[in-house]
């Protein structure tokens, strides 16, 4: 699975927005999500004036959720930034 393709992966369909960084049906952080995209070829910028974007993860529940990039707690998933 590669994070930075182009095209949107198929799980991202049936996503849901998850306002807390983490799966909303199960809880589970996004470190052990199946799979992760992130949808940078569309950035929005926040009122805080940075650039943030949707990030979708496949969670081991088999849900697939998103939440904006700048929702993402700072220690969190560093791994896949860099
Ligand atoms: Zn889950």
């Amino acid at each position: 699975m590669d994070a930075f393709s182009l095209s949107p992966p198929q799980w991202t369909e049936n996503s849901v927005h998850s306002t807390g960084f983490h799966c909303p049906h199960c809880g589970l952080n996004p470190a052990k999500a199946k799979a992760a995209w992130l949808n940078r070829r569309a950035p929005v910028t926040g009122n805080d004036g940075r650039r943030k974007w949707q990030e979708f993860y496949l969670c081991e529940c088999d849900k697939a959720w998103w939440a904006w990039s700048d929702d993402r707690p700072p220690t969190n998933l560093r791994k896949i930034e860099e």
